[in-house]
């Protein structure tokens, strides 16, 4: 038996490895991690490092490697496949970070290329040659694009995206900070218009937990994502409700794994211990919830199995 098994998390990332097999998950899908260009990626830390202004919080961030560092420290974890996303901050950047992430997830092992979108004139043009080029998954910014998710350049995207099955990550709540059209309210407009959307909620709709529920539980095709839910660092300022883990339990086939790695100011071992403990919290979740969370669920969103 291996030292760490089960529902006990993972208490540091080098027990990962021993906690996976001890589940007999043949390794972690996280469809919730960033790959950006070098200079890029640059100036998103140098943002990082000024949080305590912008987000009045510290945000160290704790895997600020060189990318065959990350890459390496990502496959040490046991992540077998993950969707490195991208999302731009301005107009006339979406078409160029698609291009990058396309060929960066087409060439590097255990990646899956992935795209994004702005509205902007163009958008239909580019989402649709994205899927075409083999993006398994896509990811909408609405706090950093600033952008409303309704916009009606964006209706033919959001159509094509619903037409093709290919999951989008939408971080449409207002943490960590709010935007003038954050907020599950809004987003939940776009989801009536495109009932087909396979939507994943980053962040589980942090901080309206509730309202991310009730959108999965209204919409067949919308799934919650686990970045930075439930770790302590979150907790300070998002805390979950105290029956998170019993709330779970109707959608628990629609709940997958994202870290934010390598953007997160703690170990990645403590998104796993955090998901492990909703699942020893509520019976009706247990081995069968961590299972489909760490690995069955996002890798048939994404398509690899
Ligand atoms: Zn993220």
């Amino acid at each position: 038996m291996p030292a760490v098994s089960g529902l006990e998390g993972p208490s540091s990332d080098e027990e990962v490895p021993d906690w996976l097999a001890g589940l007999g998950l043949p390794g972690l899908v996280d469809l919730h991690t960033h790959f950006l260009p070098e200079r890029v990626l640059r100036k998103v830390w140098d943002y990082f490092d000024l949080a305590g202004t912008h987000y009045g919080i510290e945000w160290p961030i704790r895997y600020r490697f060189d990318e065959p560092i990350r890459l390496d420290v990502l496959s040490g974890l046991g992540v077998r496949v993950f969707a490195p996303l991208v999302y731009p901050h301005k107009p006339g950047m979406a078409e160029w970070l698609n291009r990058w992430a396309l060929e960066f997830g087409r060439t590097t092992a255990g990646a899956v290329p992935t795209a994004t979108m702005y509205p902007e004139p163009g958008a239909a043009e580019y989402v649709a040659a994205a899927l075409e080029g083999g993006a398994r998954c896509f990811k909408v910014h609405v706090q950093v694009g600033g952008f409303d998710p309704r916009d009606p350049l964006l209706r033919r995207p959001w159509q094509l995206l619903a037409e093709s099955g290919v999951p989008v990550v939408v971080h449409c709540g207002h943490g960590p900070l709010r935007g003038e059209f954050t907020g599950l309210d809004v987003f939940a407009e776009v989801l009536e218009r495109h009932p087909g959307l396979v939507a994943v909620l980053a962040h589980a709709g942090m901080p309206e937990y509730g309202r991310a529920l009730e959108l999965a539980r209204d919409h067949p095709g919308v799934y919650l994502d686990t970045t930075m839910v439930g770790v302590a660092f979150s907790e300070r300022f998002a805390p979950l409700p105290s029956d998170w883990a019993d709330r779970l339990v109707p959608v628990a086939e629609r709940v997958v794994l994202g870290s934010d790695f390598p953007n997160i100011p703690y170990p990645y071992a403590e998104q796993l211990a955090a998901v492990a403990g909703w699942a020893v919290a509520e019976e009706r979740l247990g081995i069968p919830f961590l299972r489909a969370v760490l690995h069955d669920t996002p890798a048939r969103l994404l398509g690899c199995g």
